[in-house]
């Protein structure tokens, strides 16, 4: 089968004819229909991201139809459409017992630890597929399992009340989903970005207010915005110090921060307005099972439209392109899908 392999830090990914997997007693081949490309899948290339083995196949947002499975497997059925959690959780520990399989003890990762969907075909346990349900394409399917679904779950921890005001720093590929599902939960939300282009679309989502960081003060315009309050929750997608800081600062006394995006610097922040504020701060990472589920729910029942979060799709062949494409943000993608055979 055809595979976009990694080797080394800077160098392209490289599509070779690879050795189909094989599969256990537990584990489907799943034929891939969708992979996206994530943030993440740079920071692999340019060597801030270790990998479990060399070369690998990368790409951990996947969907696609079973082709095989083992000989053990109840639950899933040859023909099946399917996306992947990429989480490859242990099902034991702790976290995983309270439902809290995004943070496994064991944590692994297809696409980061283990091949993954950047090829004709994946092996993935049984338990890791779920099933699309009716009017989610596979490119949708592909996208929930991350972009999504680690949106939802940032939401869900934010506890978003009717009536609430959220904002919400950063409209690429999970802020902009953020905002949707901030909506359905009956927030009024505030978006920021540094680019017009994605504060439009935020408006057009259901972004009551937008403003762009570059051109005013945000937290001057969000305490205007909420009559000198502060917002209820605020929530960073960016995982930049600025932006870190200015989310902590724009929430009410009693608020809610929940950080999303990845920050490789030290944060300086006077915790006493933590304290005194009494400050809710959260991280939220990644995504559970469950989420993805529900998401494909939202979307299988048109409560959550995703028509605009696929901008750009390549062919295996040009995976390189498509990476390029999302690194240096060349015609504002928000999502980038490489679509299979
Ligand atoms: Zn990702
Ligand atoms: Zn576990």
């Amino acid at each position: 089968m055809r595979a976009a392999l990694f080797y080394e830090k800077g160098k392209p990914l490289s599509i070779e004819e690879v050795e189909k997997p094989k599969i256990g007693d537990r584990d489907v081949l799943i034929r891939v229909k969708a992979c996206g490309i994530c943030g993440s899948d740079i920071h692999i290339i340019h060597g801030e991201t270790p990998v479990g083995k060399k070369p690998i196949i990368l790409g951990h947002e996947i969907s696609g139809i079973v082709e095989e499975k083992g000989s053990k497997v109840d639950n899933v059925e040859i023909g099946d459409r399917v996306c992947v959690d990429s989480i490859i959780f242990c099902g034991m520990c702790k976290n995983c017992m309270s439902g809290k399989d995004n943070i496994c003890k064991f944590w692994r990762l297809y696409g980061i630890h283990t091949d993954s969907g950047l090829a004709e075909y994946v092996r993935v346990r049984d338990i890791n597929c779920i099933r699309l349900l009716e009017n989610v394409s596979f490119e949708e399917g592909a996208i929930i399992t991350d972009a999504v679904a680690t949106a939802y779950h940032a939401v869900k921890l934010a506890n978003i009340q009717v009536g609430d005001t959220v904002a919400i720093y950063g409209c690429g590929g999970l802020g902009i989903h953020a905002i949707q599902l901030a909506r359905l939960s009956g927030g009024e939300v505030i978006a920021v970005d540094v680019i017009d282009d994605k504060l439009k679309l935020a408006k057009r989502l259901g972004a009551k207010y937008t403003i762009n960081a570059m051109e005013s003060d945000v937290i001057e315009e969000i305490f205007n915005i909420t009559d000198g309050n502060g917002a209820d929750v605020a929530m960073e997608f960016v995982g930049k110090v600025k932006t870190i800081v200015n989310t902590l600062d724009s929430v009410v006394r009693g608020g809610r921060v929940v950080l999303v995006g990845l920050c490789g610097e030290d944060v300086a922040y006077d915790t006493r307005k933590i304290v005194r504020g009494q400050l809710q701060v959260m991280g939220s990472y990644a995504f559970t099972k469950k989420d993805i589920v529900d998401v494909v729910n939202l979307v299988s029942t048109g409560r959550l439209d995703l028509s605009n979060s696929i901008t750009h799709e390549f062919s295996l062949e040009d995976v390189n392109q498509a990476l390029e494409t999302l690194e240096k943000n060349i015609g504002n993608p928000i999502r980038v899908v490489v679509k299979g055979i």
